[in-house]
This record gives C-alpha cells, structure tokens and sequence, in this order.
C-alpha cells in the first residue's frame, strides 16, 4: 500500500468515524425524544379528554336534575327546551316504579350507552352516554350521542385523535383510556404519528455528502502531502544519476518546502564542491602530465624540483613550499628551490641558496636529520621560512638492495620538502602528508636519477686513477674554449706536460708506485691551478692543463710552478721517496694554432723541444707562421728570462692576464 493510500485511509479513520458515531448517536437521541413527547402528549390528552368526558357527564347530570326539580307536568317542557339548548341530545322521562328496580330508559334512536355514574358491560359498543335523576317516582335519563362531532371536541381540545376503543389492542402511538366513573366510554386516544421523516430522509444524505467530502478532502491532502515527497525522490534519482543541476519546486512554506529547500541547498553545495574538485583534478592532472614529461625528458634537478614542488602546491593546495637538498660534506641543507615564499625568503633560487639550514637543528634540520616527517603551527625556526601552518617530509633515495635478494638498505635521505599555508587556514592533515609524501618519493628518484646520471656522466669523462677530466674530455673541452676565447677575442694556454723517465720509475718501484706517484703528481696540477683552469689526463703519464685567457707568459709562469711542484718535493710512496721530474710544452691560442688541434699539435712540439733540452724544463711553441719554416727547432727556453723574449705583441696582455 502507498503511503498515499495509507494517508487517505487515516484521514477517513479519524474523520468518517466521528461523523457516523454521531449520527446514530443523534438519530437515537432523537428517536427517544419523540417518545418521551409522544408519551407526554398522551398523558396530556388522557387528562384532558377525562375533563371533557367528566364535564360532558356533569352537564348531563345538570340537565337530569334540572328535569327532575320541576313539577311532573312541565318537566316534558324543560326536557324540550334544554335539548333544543344542546344540553342533551335525548332526554327520556320514565315513570312509575322504584327507581332502583327500573332499567334506565334508553333515549330514543339510541342503541347503546353509557351511565356516566357507572359504566356497563360493553363500553365499547356504546353510542351515547347518559346520567340519570330520580324525582318521584320518575327517573329522569339524560343522553348525549357520542358522535363525530362529540369525537371531534374532544380531539380538538386532546390535541390526540380520539375514538371509541373498538379492539383492545390499539396500534401506533396510542392509549387506551379504560372506562370507568365520570368516564363512562372506554376511548383510544391515538397521537397521529409525527416521525421526523424529513430527519430520518436528510440525516443519511447529510452523512453520505459529508463521507463524500471526507473521501475527496482525505484523497486531496494525501495527494499534496506525498507529492513533495514524490518529486523529492524523483530528484533525488536524477541527483544518483549525476544531474547535479536538479532542483525541486518548493510549493509552500511547511515542513515538506522546508525540505525541499535544504534538499536544494544540499545539490547546490554538492554541486559547487563537485566543480571544485573536478577543477582542481583536472588541474592536478595537467601538473601530473608535466611532472611526467619533465621527469622522462630532463637532467636539469632544479626544473625537475620546481615542477615536482609546484605540482605538489596544486595538490594540496598549500601557499608557498621549498625544496632542500642535503650537501653531505657541509652537513648543511641547501634551499633548492622555492614558491610563493614570503619576506626574507621571497629571493631567486639562486640567492635561496645562499640560506643554508644546519642538518639536525630546527623543523627542517631535524626532518633531515631523523627522516621523520612533522608537521605543525606556527612558524617553525626564525631562521625558517615564515608560515601559519607547515608539513616537511624527507626526500629519499630510492631503496635498492646492494645485493639481489637481501632487503632494500636504509633509503639515504638526500633532502627536505616541505609546503607551507595551506589555503583556507586548515592544518595540513594525514591526507596532506601522504600525498606530499608521495611527491617527496619522486623528488628522491628524480635526484637520486639526476646524481647517478651525473656520476655516470663523470665517469665516463674522468680517469679513474687521477681524477682529473679524460682525453675524451680533453678534446672537447679544448673545442669549447679555443671557440669560446675566439668568440670573446680572448687567448687560451695549453700546456701538456710528461714525466720524465718514468719508465725507470716503474722498473725501479714497481707499477704500482708508479701508479701512486701518476696519482700524486695529478693532486699536485689540481692544487697548482686556478678554479677556471682545467687539468686532464691524456694518457699514460702525459697530462694537459688549459688556462683560459692566459697568454704565453702566464702559461710559462704555470709551467715553472707545475715543474717547481714536482721538483721540489719528492713522491713518497710507502715510505720510499721517489724523485721525479716533468717536461713542458706551453702553445697559445690564436698565437700557435687556429683551431684546438693545431694548439695542442704546438704545444707537443714544444714538449719535444723541452725534453730535448734535457727535460726538467718547459718550452714556448714557436708563433704559428714561424713553426712553418722552424719545424724542429723554433723553441723558447723554459725560464723566465726566456720569456722575455716573447714577442713584443704579446707584452700588454702578460701585464693584464698574466699570474
Ligand atoms: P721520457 O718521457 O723522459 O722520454 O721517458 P719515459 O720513460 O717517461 O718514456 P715514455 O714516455 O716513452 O714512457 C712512458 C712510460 O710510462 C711507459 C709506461 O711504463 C709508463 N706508464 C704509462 N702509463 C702508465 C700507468 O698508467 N701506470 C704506470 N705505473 N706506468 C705507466
Ligand atoms: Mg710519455
Ligand atoms: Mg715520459
């Protein structure tokens, strides 16, 4: 059963019954009152009819003793005259006998009747009724018929229908008056019956009019009752369905509009919040696209941190973050990169990365230090960026077994990424931290990918028992600057140096001396030289050094102190001091070449020249249009009064660039 058909039978409950229990209660109510009036109008009439009769005998009585008290002969005349004056209807004179032995003479015409002072056998047969007066020795009889007309007094002044009993048993609303002194007629009075017919007829119409209202009142309130309830649910469907737009009517003020507006309200915010979200997923995606792409198709670690963090702010919707990158050596966390961060703070990357946090000292330090990520109010350090609320999580490396099968090692934390401020005031919660998380763990294969990279770049250009950059490297670094300095209009110095016998050295200590000594003499370069200037292992024990913008006095000036290095000090190799020597040869680009090869062609003609010389010494490269028509002899001296000699052209510059 619908709720619709439950409502219509309730209402028709509680009203329908009411409205039948008070009619019957009305139509008994009614009933009994007619009773009780027609019971009372009986009573009424019975004694009014009993005055008539008494009255009527009296009067008979009256007109009798008014015979008798006259002499005999005028009493035929009062006779005469009183029922010409309607006294009587018949008054007979009979004479002769004792009165109490004689019948009572009948008046004439009339059959049966009634003595007033006592009444016969057959009260019901009479006709008249009649008193009697003894004078003498005549009895006088005085009648009166009791006719229609009689009938019609006494049903006047009843106000009940009145009529000689005939059967015993009278029918309807009636009563039966019993003859007897003063009443000498046995009568029936009958009240005519007065039914509230028209009562009994509107009552059921009243009723059936007003179960037929109920029905439709009952069947239009539980219409507008589940009606809303109805287009609720029929939005509430379309709502399911994904129609976010729906909305119900709200057709009046009660409790079921009440409802259909917080309903309304309800879609409403489901809808904003659900447009919100799509937004920020679909913006989530375009920065999960670009971390992607930036992920698979770049080395560059800052692009990749700053797409990692912002792609991190996007999900979850922080104000300002930072990436931190751990430097082991300086045990000291330097700031990567940086958004949206204010006051002293609010700086390029490049200039961040002069703020460098101590490892294990405040929120950032500590997340560094522990791998433990926290999150909290208020601003962390003083020395930490400014903030309401902040979560920091540990960037760590991947973990990767050492050995297939054993348990990944302890994942090396390699730095700090923390948000700040999240909009709309709230703490960052667990759902923050996971996806920053999540974020963090990219970050650390990112780095981790970029240093392995870097590491496998560096190997692949180093020498792996010096250190310093590979021939591989050495070619191009020298096409890089030989283009660079004739960009710029700037000279380049090449020096490649070879120790001197060293053959022996390995024949006399053995190989891994030798080993140790190639190795020390590479440290000795590196100290010897400038940050700019760049020291290669060519091969063997023959090494390289380039010296941007430095002309052939300063080379010859880094040639001597490279020689004096190595000079001075002998190599001591497990306690075995080994001296050793190494020869130079200094060229100059543009001086003794156009391009790298022909410098470094310059520059090992100049070592030949050395080694020539008797090594322990540099030598200069001849200009290049000299080295044409000089090919084995056009050498400088290795020292410094010798480089005096230089050309005169290239005097200035010595005095600018020179060391
Ligand atoms: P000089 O240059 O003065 O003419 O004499 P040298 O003995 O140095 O002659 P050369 O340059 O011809 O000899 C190079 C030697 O260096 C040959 C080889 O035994 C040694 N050598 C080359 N590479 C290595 C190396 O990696 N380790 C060691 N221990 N020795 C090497
Ligand atoms: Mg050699
Ligand atoms: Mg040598």
């Amino acid at each position: 059963m619908t709720l619709r058909g439950r409502l219509t039978t309730a209402f028709l409950v509680v009203v329908l019954g009411p409205v039948l229990l008070g009619s019957i209660f009305v139509a008994i109510t009614v009933a009994t009152v007619s009773r009780d009036r027609t019971a009372e109008r009986l009573d009424h009439a019975a004694a009014t009819v009993r005055t008539g009769m008494a009255a009527a005998c009296r009067q008979l009585q009256a007109a009798a003793d008014a015979v008798a008290v006259v002499s005999p002969n005028d009493r035929s005349a009062v006779a005469g005259q009183l029922i010409t004056r309607g006294l009587a209807t018949d008054i007979k004179i009979s004479g002769g006998e004792t009165p109490a032995k004689i019948a009572a003479p009948r008046p004439a015409g009339i059959t049966g009747w009634q003595d007033c002072a006592g009444p016969g056998d057959t009260p019901g047969k009479a006709q008249a009724i009649a008193a009697r007066a003894v004078a003498g020795d005549e009895l006088i009889t005085a009648a009166q018929t009791v006719d229609q007309a009689f009938l019609a007094r006494l049903t006047a002044a009843s106000g009940t229908d009145v009529t000689v009993t005939e059967k015993d048993d009278p029918p309807g609303e009636s009563r039966l008056l019993p003859a007897e002194p003063g009443q000498p007629l046995s009568l029936t009075l009958t009240v005519p019956p007065s039914r509230p017919t028209l009562l009994y007829a509107v009552l059921p119409a009243v009723v059936l009019a007003a179960a037929l209202a109920a029905v439709l009142v009952a069947r239009w309130l539980a219409y507008s009752t589940t009606r809303p309830l109805g287009d609720l649910a029929w939005a509430a469907d379309r709502v399911a369905d994904g129609a976010l737009d729906t909305r119900v009517p709200i057709l009046r003020p009660d409790e079921l509009g009440l409802l259909a507006s917080s309903f309304n309200r309800m879609t409403r915010e489901l809808q904003a919040y659900v447009q919100a979200l799509t937004a920020s997923r679909d913006q989530l995606r375009g920065h999960l696209a670009i971390l992607g792409e930036t992920l698979s198709s770049t080395h560059d670690l800052h692009r990749i941190l700053q797409v990692i963090l912002r792609t991190a702010l996007a999900a979850t919707g922080a104000r300002a973050g930072l990436v931190l990158l751990i430097d082991p050596d300086a045990g000291q966390l330097v700031p990567r990169c940086g958004v949206g961060l204010s006051g002293d703070w609010d700086v390029p990357d490049t200039d961040l990365e002069k703020k460098r946090l101590p490892v294990g000292e405040g929120v950032l330090g500590s997340v560094a230090a522990t791998g433990e990520p926290r999150r909290g109010q208020g601003s962390p350090a003083s020395a930490e960026p400014p903030c309401l609320t902040y979560v920091a999580v540990p960037i760590c490396a991947p973990a990767v077994a050492e050995e297939p099968g054993e348990p990944p090692a302890f994942p090396e934390t390699l730095g700090v990424l923390a948000l700040y401020d999240r909009v709309g005031g709230d703490a960052f919660d667990d759902a923050d931290l996971h996806t920053l998380r999540t974020f963090a763990g990219q970050a650390g294969v990112a780095v981790h990918n970029v240093r392995m990279h870097e590491e496998a770049q560096r190997l692949s250009l180093t020498d792996p028992l010096t250190g310093l950059w590979n021939y591989r490297y050495l070619r191009e670094s020298l096409r890089r600057e030989v283009e660079r300095a004739s960009r710029f209009g700037r000279m380049l110095a090449v020096l490649v140096l070879d120790l001197d016998h060293f053959k022996e050295v390995n024949d006399t200590y053995g190989h891994a001396a030798g080993d140790a000594v190639l190795s020390e003499f590479a440290r000795r370069i590196r100290v010897g030289l400038r940050e700019v200037d760049v020291a290669f292992r060519q091969g063997g024990e023959e090494f390289v050094v380039l010296l941007p913008e430095t002309d052939g006095y300063g080379g010859a000036i880094v040639a001597e102190r490279l020689g004096a290095a190595v000079r001075d000090r002998p190599v001591t190799v497990d306690g075995v001091q080994i001296p050793i020597s190494v020869s130079i040869g200094v060229a100059v680009y543009p001086e003794h070449g156009e391009n790298s090869p022909q410098v470094l062609a310059a520059a090992d003609r100049a070592l030949y020249a050395a080694k020539n010389a008797g090594r322990d010494t540099y030598r200069l490269a001849e200009p290049a249009d000299v080295t044409k028509s000089h090919v084995s002899s056009g050498d400088h001296e290795g020292n410094f009064d010798q480089a005096t000699a230089v050309p005169s052209g290239l005097r200035p510059q010595q005095h600018r660039r020179g060391r």
